[in-house]
């Protein structure tokens, strides 16, 4: 396994980076993670925009150009003669001295590790997942704003703990309004009497790639999709409830505390949504 580490190709066992990295230190950097099917880098120009938009909204000068970052991503793929599965994209603000001050680091640091993936069963596709709603409320705006896709992951973390304690593949993630987020690692939809809904951005969710694919997918085939505001209980109600993310790609929920969705299984929308998207993910991309 070649690991990409600020212009190098070195082995795992090699890939260390400072214990004054300030993404290490603070948390302070940005990532991406990114899939690969068939040798094609699955919305390459949409994780490149992310990255550098949350870059530039914290300051963080990414020392590759946007065509020098693809290049660097499509060399690692090469190396490791990957043709299907997962990219992790950081960029850190690099090594500099202790204290919060970004200006003590002075060049930003690039990892890039290529590996296979598996985190579902195609069973668990059609089972759905088990899920809870947790205690801990996701960023809202003010704070550190959700299109940022930090390395600040503590609350997705504490999220993680929560929904494992209570035996669960997933949780759901309230704002402090009350208002359904998103998952530790994924977005969330809603379908109830054949619309879909999944949150708005501004209520503390990742505007996830895989959550704008689906939309365009429900925009082409005709499926009622809205961008609004819902809480527990309408998700408790709901026909069909989903997930959607870079790893999970569109997984069903089953239960959410004790409440049994729908039939308790995967429902036909969701389905139906899944089969749309695999058809796609080795066509739009970078080879
Ligand atoms: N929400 C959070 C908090 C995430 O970390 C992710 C994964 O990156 C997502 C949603 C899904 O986004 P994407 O579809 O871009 O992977």
């Amino acid at each position: 396994q070649w690991i990409y580490l600020d212009g190098q190709f070195v082995t795992k066992e090699d890939a260390k980076v400072s214990v004054f990295d300030h993404g290490f230190l603070y948390g302070d950097g940005i990532f991406e993670g990114i899939r690969i099917y068939n040798g094609n880098i699955f919305k390459c120009k949409a994780h490149l925009d992310r990255l550098y938009d949350s870059a530039k909204s914290i300051m963080l000068d990414i020392p590759l150009t946007y065509q020098e970052m693809e290049e660097a991503l499509v060399e690692t793929l090469r190396r490791n003669d990957l043709r299907d599965g997962y990219i992790r994209l950081v960029v850190s603000r690099g090594a500099g001295n202790l204290g919060l001050d970004p200006n003590r680091c002075p060049k930003a640091s690039v990892v890039i590790i290529v590996e296979q993936l598996a985190i579902y069963s195609e069973e668990a596709y059609k089972t759905g997942l088990k899920t809870v709603s947790v205690s801990t409320r996701r960023n809202i705006p003010d704070a550190l704003n959700p299109k940022i896709k930090s390395l600040n992951y503590l609350n997705n973390i504490l999220v993680k703990i929560q929904s494992n304690l209570a035996g669960a593949g997933e949780a759901i993630m309230l704002n402090a309004q009350g208002y359904v987020t998103e998952g530790s690692g994924d977005n969330i939809f809603i379908v109830k009497n054949g619309v879909i809904t999944t949150p708005p951005c501004y209520l503390g969710a990742l505007d996830g790639i895989t959550r704008q694919a689906i939309i365009e997918i429900c925009h082409k085939k005709g499926y009622s999709i809205k961008e609004e505001p819902f809480t527990l209980h309408d998700v408790y109600v709901a026909d069909e409830v989903f997930l959607t993310g870079t790893a999970a790609e569109v997984i069903a929920v089953r239960e959410v505390d004790g409440r049994i969705i729908g039939e308790g299984h995967a429902g036909p929308i969701t389905l139906n949504l899944l089969e749309e998207f695999r058809s796609i993910v080795d066509k739009d991309g970078l080879k």
